[in-house]
């Protein structure tokens, strides 16, 4: 069968990597997708991520099956609802369900009359009101834009100055809401969910993101400088609550809550002293998790597709390795930062998820943010690190265009 796959980043790229792995895949189309996915799949850089006319039309003529969407852009404009409405079938929530990402308000919303724990919060159109509520509740507290802000629409301020300052900065550019919460103190990780109704299949393994640009957890939030798999320091039992006492009651109540939601769910968790909360939820696969646990995951992702669609029960197969990513970063990201450096990673190609790179006459250069996400595979979490970082060394590039994190898993390495 044909499939496609809409996004241009590493999660994409891996996802076409994966689904290009199944036997019972021929073709895998990428809209837009970027240089990087050509040795997985047929790129349209002309199908820009929510031109969903021209997706229909590829998808028809291709006699595409599935559709697996990747952003959130495309979802919370409702390609879901648009892909449907012509017959093809689409992994990933529709425009209403995927508010549960797209709207913070709507989500917290959900989760406090369904009793899901997670932080207290409340949410804000008026400046003075706001004000008023951080100087009652004090630092350190977290300031969360409504609508999507690709993780930089987020200050954790540990004191008041920072909290005020956030304040101002978050409602200056526009009229949406600013919900304020409490800040939870706790280890975060990642669990991916696939949901269809009050179905879920929570992921046998989980991950840890690193959203800080720096080493140590320091620096602006990003979209995400690293991340590995399996995390054995957070505990199976930590997992398994995180599935009875959040996942599971969260599908319920999106179901009482007259939704639908079929695709993946992304569950971004910590765990406090009080028990495992929800940070956030996503409407669509992590990234850089993706990378990381999609190549653990030993099954044919169109079989897996298949029982979520059937609602069927069924166990994922995780290789038992462990992978560690360690993404690259154009210098200055997630603020102002220059495109078109040169980076020469084709000795660790296989190894590597594009997310902004665009080959030129043999050359790549960098074209976003995030460039590359450069992977270790190992039998322990010692050598999954060792192997990122020596892929890592192998990839050429100017000193100062491009910067990287050298502690990812450092967690898990203090822990053994
Ligand atoms: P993304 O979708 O890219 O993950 P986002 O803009 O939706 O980001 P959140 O995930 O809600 O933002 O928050 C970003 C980070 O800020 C979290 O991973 C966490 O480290 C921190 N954070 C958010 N909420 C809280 C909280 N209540 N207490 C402590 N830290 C928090």
């Amino acid at each position: 069968m044909n499939v496609a796959v809409i996004g241009g980043g590493g999660r994409e790229h891996a996802l076409a990597r994966k689904l290009s792995d199944s036997e019972r895949v021929d073709k895998v189309f990428v809209m837009p997708g970027n240089d990087g996915m050509r040795d997985v799949a047929e790129v349209h850089p002309e199908i820009g991520e929510t031109d969903f006319e021209a997706m229909a039309d590829l998808c028809i003529s291709n006699v595409v099956e599935w559709v697996i969407v990747g952003p959130e852009a495309p979802l919370s404009g409702g390609v879901a609802d648009f892909l449907e409405g012509k017959g093809i079938k689409v992994f990933g929530p529709r425009k209403e369900e995927s508010k549960v990402e797209s709207s913070k308000a709507f989500a917290k919303d959900i989760m406090e009359r369904h009793g899901i724990p997670t932080a207290k919060y409340e949410s804000f159109t008026d400046y003075d009101a706001a004000y008023r509520y951080i100087e009652s509740v004090g630092a350190p507290i977290v300031l969360k834009k409504d609508g999507l802000a690709a993780g930089k629409g987020v200050v954790v301020a540990t004191d008041m100055d920072e909290a005020l300052a956030g304040l101002d900065a978050l409602m200056e550019d526009s009229d949406a809401p600013v919900v304020i919460e409490e800040f939870l103190e706790g280890e975060e990780f990642s669990l991916m969910v696939l949901v269809n109704g009050e179905y879920t299949h929570s992921f046998e393994i989980i991950a840890q993101d690193h959203k800080r640009a720096f080493d140590g957890d320091e620096g602006p939030n990003t979209g995400g400088m690293g991340a590995y798999a399996p995390v054995e320091h957070i505990k199976e039992p930590v997992r398994r609550a995180a599935v009875e006492q959040i996942v599971e009651p969260m599908a319920r109540a999106m179901v009482a809550e007259g939704l639908d939601y079929f695709g993946v769910l992304y569950l971004g968790a910590i765990v406090t002293e009080d028990g495992v909360k929800v940070i956030e939820f996503n409407a669509r696969f992590g990234d850089p998790e993706a990378q990381i646990l999609l190549s653990l995951m030993e099954d044919d992702f169109i079989d897996v597709l298949e029982k979520v669609e059937q609602k069927e029960p069924f166990e994922l197969t995780f290789s038992p390795a462990y992978q560690v990513g360690v993404m690259l970063a154009s210098a200055g990201y997630p603020m102002a930062y220059e495109k078109g450096h040169t980076i020469d990673f084709d000795v660790v190609r296989d190894a590597c998820y594009v997310s902004g790179l665009e080959q030129a006459e043999d050359a790549w250069h960098t074209s976003g943010g995030r460039v590359l996400l450069v992977t270790g595979e190992g039998d322990s979490i010692e050598a999954a690190v060792e192997a990122a970082y020596s892929n890592v060394d192998k990839v050429k590039f100017d000193e100062g265009t491009l910067f990287l994190r050298r502690d990812i898993a450092k967690r898990a390495l203090d822990r053994e």
